[in-house]
């Protein structure tokens, strides 16, 4: 069974002028393609169930780079129910993480992914983002270490922007046991 997802798409606005929302339906389904080909690696499949266009919300640049509170804002708008919250929206000027997530999905299964302007870039931050909801944390690379190094460079889990879309078998056991899993099925 494929972990639910429930897709916002959210426009950001500044002072009531809402800005041209890059992400839909459509473009959600192409990274979703890009998630679910990242994921079967671990045999976890998710299916959006609904993609709605969320009302705007209105922030000011200068505040959406503080990835926590922009999660907080978002998942606020909506009350958890039988699905993972997904809220999808532009990039974010000086946000150097793909998205944010509640880790462990505690307090609830919430993300949000920005845009990246293609369908691979998107997947993969969008991968990342739910390896957080399965209780996946950052890899540290320690590159003193160039065998470490070098088996962890392409992981998914690495910080910030990055291309890798590997899983090492303690992740995919890591996800598979994870609670939202446990809940969803996966
Ligand atoms: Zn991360």
């Amino acid at each position: 069974m494929a972990i639910p997802l429930r897709i916002y798409i959210t426009p950001f606005a500044e002072r009531g002028a809402r800005e041209p929302e890059k992400w839909s339906c459509d473009t959600a389904k192409k990274a979703l393609n890009v998630v679910n080909t990242i994921w079967s690696k671990a045999k976890i499949s998710f299916v959006i169930n609904d993609c709605l266009t969320d009302k705007p919300l209105d922030m000011a640049k200068s505040a959406r780079n503080n990835d926590q509170r922009l999660l907080d804002v978002l998942s606020s708008r909506h009350n958890p129910d039988n699905a993972v919250h997904i809220y999808l929206v532009n990039s974010i000027e000086n946000l150097s993480a793909g998205g944010s997530s509640y880790l462990n999905s505690d307090p609830e299964p919430a993300s949000f992914v920005q845009w990246y302007g293609d369908d691979f870039a998107n997947g993969r931050a969008w991968a990342h983002e739910l390896g957080h909801l399965m209780s996946l944390d950052h890899v540290e690379i320690d590159y003193a270490d160039e065998r470490q190094a070098a088996a962890l460079r392409n992981n998914l889990m690495t910080k910030g922007l990055s291309v890798g879309s590997d899983l090492t078998s303690k992740q995919m056991d890591g996800a598979k046991g994870s609670k939202l899993v446990k809940r969803f099925g996966g």
